[in-house]
């Protein structure tokens, strides 16, 4: 099983170029572009391959990949568009912000999962792009969602409101996962039940289709996906942090409580979710990790402010 894992990436690649490009893509509604057709005119630019609108607040997109770009898979770089032209020199900026990569370090493409600012200088305008149009990606992918920023363990735990589903978006693809751990859950609390939808519709995509299970076969079994509303009436209600706090996520599962000893966390949120989670998971005995440092349990704002 252990080969198999770590020959992963290189037979997916050798499948993906069998068939057609869309075929690992979840959101498979997508318009797809000829690529080779398309000329990148900005620095650092990529092409857009396909664009899913999820909700009026939330769409995903893919983009090409550079040649040159390596990166863990729970990593984020900077993406965006250009600026407005100064009135006064006439020159654009670039105007980036932080991106989770959405899918797992193997991939071909790299995909995006976005939030919709109506106000928000960057996806104000991100949210109106097309197959064929050009977005900045630069190239230095960092941060602490990782594999190496935790020490061994039984069972990992990704905690994600909102967009934080990102990076869980590329660890539950990557089959280093699968092979490190023996459960992995992934807890999504969103206000309503279309905000969900992204990461169900994944979560499933990732246990059904026919390459995955061709390559990790039983071990998918190990993922369990527990998602909550905290708005909408929906069938599990309630913020992680209470379901937390009061044993229920426990119970609802029919899992033992998180212990030090055998259970990795991994947090991307808001400020508030993320100091209530830490405030939770220290109480439990666990401590916060770092590349340099690994440890239980880490932590990522999923966005500023
Ligand atoms: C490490 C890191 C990773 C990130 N990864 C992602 C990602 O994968 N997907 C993504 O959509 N955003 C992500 N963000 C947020 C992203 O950088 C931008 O803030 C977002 O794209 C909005 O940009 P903007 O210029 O339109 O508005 P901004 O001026 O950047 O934000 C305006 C306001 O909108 C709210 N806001 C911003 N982003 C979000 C969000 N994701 N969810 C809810 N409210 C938000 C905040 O209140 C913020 O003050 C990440 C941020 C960080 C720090």
């Amino acid at each position: 099983m252990a080969e198999r894992l770590r020959a992963f990436p290189d037979t997916i690649r050798l499948l993906t170029k069998e068939r057609a490009p869309a075929r690992l893509d979840p959101m498979n509604e997508h318009v797809t572009v000829n690529i080779a057709a398309a000329r990148p005119t900005l620095p650092d630019s990529q092409t857009v391959t396909s664009v899913r609108h999820w909700t009026d607040r939330l769409f995903s997109f893919r983009v090409t990949r550079p040649a040159s770009l390596r990166f863990r898979s729970g990593e984020f770089v900077m993406i965006g568009l250009m600026g407005e032209p100064d009135p006064k020199t006439g020159k654009a900026k670039p105007l980036l912000r932080a991106y989770s990569i959405a899918s797992p370090a193997w991939d071909d493409e790299l995909e995006f999962y976005s939030i919709k600012v109506p106000d928000g200088p960057l996806t104000s305008r991100l949210q109106h792009i097309q197959p064929g149009d050009e977005i900045i990606l630069r190239p230095k992918p960092v941060g602490t969602l990782v594999h190496d920023a935790l020490l061994p363990g039984k069972r990992l735990w990704f905690f994600a409101t909102g967009t934080g589903i990102a990076p869980f978006a590329s660890l539950i693809r990557e089959p280093q996962t699968f092979e490190d751990y023996n459960e992995i859950i992934l807890c999504h609390t969103c206000r309503d039940v279309a905000e969900l939808e992204y990461g169900r519709e994944l979560v499933e995509h990732v246990k059904t289709d026919e390459m995955m299970q061709e390559l990790l076969g039983d071990a998918l079994k190990k993922l369990r996906y527990f998602p909550t509303t905290t708005r909408e009436p929906s069938a599990r209600m309630g913020r992680i942090t209470d379901l937390l706090r009061s044993g229920e996520l426990f119970s609802e599962l029919g899992v033992m409580p998180i212990s030090p000893q055998t259970d990795r966390a991994m947090v991307c949120g808001s400020m508030g979710l993320n100091t209530d989670m830490k405030a939770i998971l220290e109480g439990l005995g666990l401590r916060e990790g770092a590349n340099s440092d690994p440890a239980e349990y880490v932590v990522e704002k999923a966005f500023v402010g």
